[in-house]
């Protein structure tokens, strides 16, 4: 059984689409894909040995060859132009590492023109580098599962415009502000007052004294959604 995250990640997957998952580890994701007939084709690709021989196993041990090439790249050099991949997926990595993914080979986005992205930290990386890129944030859903948070954001290409509140708690999950994202927020807010307490006993060095205030101002944008 696929977890709750990556159901939720393939609930935003369209029907008859070519998925390309970045970071597959056991390529669970694209399998499920290809079974429930949501995904036509897919591509499933590693850049770690370990989990790419996991991937190729349970691709063969579910018999579905035809249907999935798992491949041995680093992030989306898996993608090939005649894949004709339209959806990328990318879950279970920090939002500096998958925008870094996303930032290092873009001209393989070309045919792509849906992301599908499941950060377990620091959800801003990717709607700063959406920003820059002119994708635009179609859907945002945050979850719980095992006592640990997950977001997803979901672009299209298009542009879009967020403030500093919107950039940071992402414009879709501040409007809906369900118990998970409340929950995020009370939790990150108690850990940055504990840095800023800490910071208050210490010395200030103009550095800690930038940090103490680049805290605050989030602090006030938290308190205010
Ligand atoms: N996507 C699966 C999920 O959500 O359950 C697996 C998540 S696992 C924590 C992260 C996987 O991403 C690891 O198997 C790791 O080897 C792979 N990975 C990290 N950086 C990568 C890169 N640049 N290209 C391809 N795979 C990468």
């Amino acid at each position: 059984r696929l977890s709750e995250r990556l159901t939720r990640v393939a609930s935003y997957v369209e029907k008859g689409s070519i998925v390309a998952d970045i970071g597959s580890d056991h390529a669970y994701l694209p399998c499920y894909l290809v079974h429930q007939q949501i995904a036509d084709k897919a591509v499933a690709g590693e850049v770690a040995k370990g989990p790419y021989e996991s991937a190729r196993k349970q691709v063969r041990a579910e018999q579905l060859q035809d249907y999935i090439t798992v491949r041995f790249a680093n992030g989306l050099q898996a993608i090939e132009s005649e894949d004709h991949v339209d959806t990328v997926t990318i879950a279970g990595m920090g939002g500096p590492l998958i925008a870094s993914i996303l930032d290092q080979d873009i001209d393989r986005l070309k045919t792509v023109n849906r992301l599908i992205l499941q950060p377990n930290i620091h959800a801003k990386a990717i709607r700063e580098w959406a920003l820059l890129n002119d994708w635009k944030l179609v859907a945002e859903e945050i979850l719980q599962e095992d006592d640990k948070i997950y977001e997803i954001l979901v672009l299209e290409r298009g542009k879009m415009t967020l403030s500093p509140a919107e950039l940071l708690l992402g414009p879709f999950l501040m409007v809906d502000r369900n118990d998970v994202f409340r929950k995020k927020w009370q939790k990150e807010s108690a850990e940055w007052k504990r840095i800023l307490e800490a910071i208050r006993v210490a010395e200030l060095s103009k550095e800690v004294q930038m940090k103490k205030e680049e805290i605050e101002e989030k602090l006030t944008i938290v308190k205010e959604v």
